[in-house]
């Protein structure tokens, strides 16, 4: 059985900036009003029958959505972001262009992209280690991270 989240709905947001490396529309720093939305599917268990309580996953959720928001996401794996220095600032350039950013007013995130594709496998990965101690039995934790109303990507973490 699956159990079904709504990011608007249930309040899993973040308001970011982030930036697409040498993309021609994307490479400027730009934000969005990003929602997450949430399926979780295992057995059905425990006193209450539940697949997972609704209240753990909405929370852990949104645990994540506040470290990004209202910050700008950098992808630290990128291969188009050469890193000056990492300290009160957080110093880079992307080919011609060069940035330097209050260390508080940025999210580094281990990833190659902030893209929605790449953020969708980051809040999976995320969600699906944080359930783990909280239930063995998850088969399967899929997030669509959408950059506003009408458009994500989703991506489905499997066990193994
Ligand atoms: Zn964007």
């Amino acid at each position: 059985m699956k159990i079904v989240i709504n990011g608007i709905h249930a309040n899993l947001r973040f308001a970011s900036a982030h930036m697409i490396p040498c993309h021609e529309f994307c490479g400027g720093i730009h934000g969005h009003s990003y929602h997450v939305d949430v399926t979780v599917e295992g057995e059905r268990g425990g006193e209450f029958g539940f697949v997972v309580d609704f209240k753990t996953v909405k929370g852990l959720v949104r645990e994540i959505c506040k470290e990004l928001d209202h910050k700008l996401l950098i992808p630290e794996k990128s291969k188009e972001i050469d890193f000056k220095s990492i300290d009160k600032s957080v110093e880079f350039s992307i080919r011609d262009k060069e940035y330097k950013i209050p260390r508080e007013d940025c999210c580094l995130l281990p990833l190659p992209s902030t893209s929605a594709e790449a953020m969708s496998e980051y809040f999976a990965e995320r969600l699906f280690q944080a359930l783990a101690p909280e239930k063995s039995d998850i088969k399967s934790v899929e997030i669509c991270v959408n950059e506003g109303i009408g458009q994500g990507a989703c991506f489905t973490k499997i066990t193994e």
